[in-house]
Formats: C-alpha cells, sequence, structure tokens
C-alpha cells in the first residue's frame, strides 16, 4: 500500500465514522422531540436529511463520504464548487446544493451546475436563476429553492427580512422553472430558542400556503440538536464530518 493509499484509507475510515456519528444523533434528536417514525415504517427514510457540506474541502474527501453513502453536499465558494463538480462528474448520483452568498453575476453557473439553492434571498436573484434555465433548455429542471431568512436579523448577514418572505416565496413560486422547497437559516451562535421557534414557525406557514414546501433547513455542526426539535428536515453539516476547516471561513 502506497502512502497515498494509507492516508485515503485512514480520512475514509474517519469519514464513515463521522456520518454515522451524526446520523446516531439525528436519531436520537428525532427521538427526544417525538419525530421518530412508527417501528413499522422504519424502513422510510429519516425524517430528518443530511447535506455534507464540503466547502474547502477536496474532491478526494467528497469521494469518501460519497463510498460511505453520502449523495448531497453543500458548497459555498461557486469557482471552487464548479472545479471540484467537474472533477466528480464520473459519479453521477450527487446532488449539488448550493448555499453560499449569491452575487448576481454569478446565477448562470449556479443555475447549470446545481440541482439546489439554499440562499436566494433577494427577487432578483430568484428571476435571474429562473431566467438562464429558460434560456438553457437542456438544464435538468427544476431547480429546488430555499429561501435564506435573516433570522438573527443582523445587519452583516445575508437573508431575506421575516416580514419579506411571503413577498418573495409568491415570486420563486410564480417562476416556471423553480421549485419552492422551502426555507434555510443560519442563526447566529448561541442564538435563543425563540429565533428557532420562529423559523418552524415561518416553516409551517410557508408549507401550508405551497403544497410544494417540504424543507427546513436549518442545522449546523453546533446547533443540529435544536435545530431538529424545531422542525429542521435538512441539517446542513460540515465540520463535524469533515474537521475542522484551514484558511478560509
Ligand atoms: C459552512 C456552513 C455550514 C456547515 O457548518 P459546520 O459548522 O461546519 O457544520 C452550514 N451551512 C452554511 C450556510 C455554511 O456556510
Amino acid at each position: 500500500m502506497t502512502t497515498s493509499d494509507n492516508f485515503r484509507q485512514l480520512h475514509m475510515i474517519n469519514i464513515k465514522n463521522n456520518l454515522d456519528k451524526i446520523k446516531a444523533q439525528i436519531q436520537q434528536a428525532c427521538q427526544q422531540s417525538d419525530r421518530l417514525i412508527p417501528t413499522a415504517e422504519l424502513s422510510k427514510p429519516s425524517p430528518v436529511s443530511l447535506l455534507a457540506v464540503s466547502k474547502t474541502k477536496p474532491s478526494a474527501l467528497i469521494e469518501q463520504a460519497h463510498l460511505a453513502g453520502q449523495n448531497d453536499f453543500g458548497e459555498n465558494y461557486l469557482q471552487e464548487a464548479v472545479e471540484k463538480i467537474a472533477e466528480l462528474a464520473h459519479l453521477t448520483d450527487l446532488t449539488w446544493h448550493f448555499i453560499g452568498p449569491i452575487q448576481s453575476n454569478k446565477t448562470k453557473q449556479i443555475a447549470s451546475n446545481f440541482s439546489w439553492v439554499h440562499s436566494v434571498d433577494r427577487e432578483k436573484i430568484a428571476l435571474r436563476l429562473n431566467q438562464h434555465l429558460e434560456d438553457d433548455n437542456c438544464h435538468n429542471t427544476p431547480l429546488n429553492i430555499c429561501l435564506q431568512v435573516n433570522i438573527s436579523n443582523e445587519d452583516s448577514k445575508s437573508g431575506v427580512s421575516i416580514e419579506q418572505v411571503f413577498a418573495l416565496a409568491k415570486v420563486v413560486d410564480n417562476c416556471d422553472k423553480l421549485t419552492l422547497r422551502g426555507l434555510m437559516a443560519v442563526p447566529e451562535k448561541n442564538a435563543p430558542k425563540s429565533c428557532y421557534e420562529r423559523m418552524q414557525q415561518l416553516f409551517t406557514q410557508l408549507k401550508e400556503k405551497y403544497p410544494s414546501v417540504d424543507t427546513l433547513s436549518l442545522g449546523m455542526s453546533n446547533d443540529l440538536d435544536s435545530a431538529v426539535a424545531h422542525g429542521s428536515t435538512m441539517v446542513r453539516i460540515g465540520t463535524a464530518i469533515f474537521g475542522a476547516r484551514e484558511n478560509k471561513i
């Protein structure tokens, strides 16, 4: 075995272990909040899906996670993501989610490379994504959209304000090439419980209004339990799967 094989195998064990641990944690959090599926339906998928956030991590590690059964990956930085998506094009069962801030001049590349966008926070971005997909007929549409909500009301963070969520939802729902799937948020560190309750409430209201809505993208390595306790249907986990990020973020 070469050194690089050793290295790869070591990572593979870690990543598989980490994925198993996170899934167990999700399961436990579901149990604690009475979100368990009846035993008779145990073959059904978990009510909370796992998005592996692979930003700053090399394609080789994504490949290891894939070998361990992970198919959904989240990326924040477009250039880096597009390179990895190309490198991993041979894996045909990967689903890519864009979860980072969106500049309007990058919407075309986002629309053509991703199946999900979690960070739509203004009308202009939704309309541009839709327009690119209308222009590019061969793309596998519709594109799944979550609206990013500025739940902690921090000036510096992206996200639509709570007051504007329904207006933006209407815009997305009216776009032929977009499917409104739900809401996403990045609560500030140590955010109060009320913040999670508010997201849960908004999600319930949105679901009542739009039948296509089924996704609350909430919870990261540090707040998975609170998120699952408040109805999250998709947690976005980076550090707890791939280890700490160096450099960027
Ligand atoms: C980086 C990132 C994550 C993953 O965070 P971890 O703390 O590493 O689990 C999730 N969501 C968004 C939007 C991110 O930018």
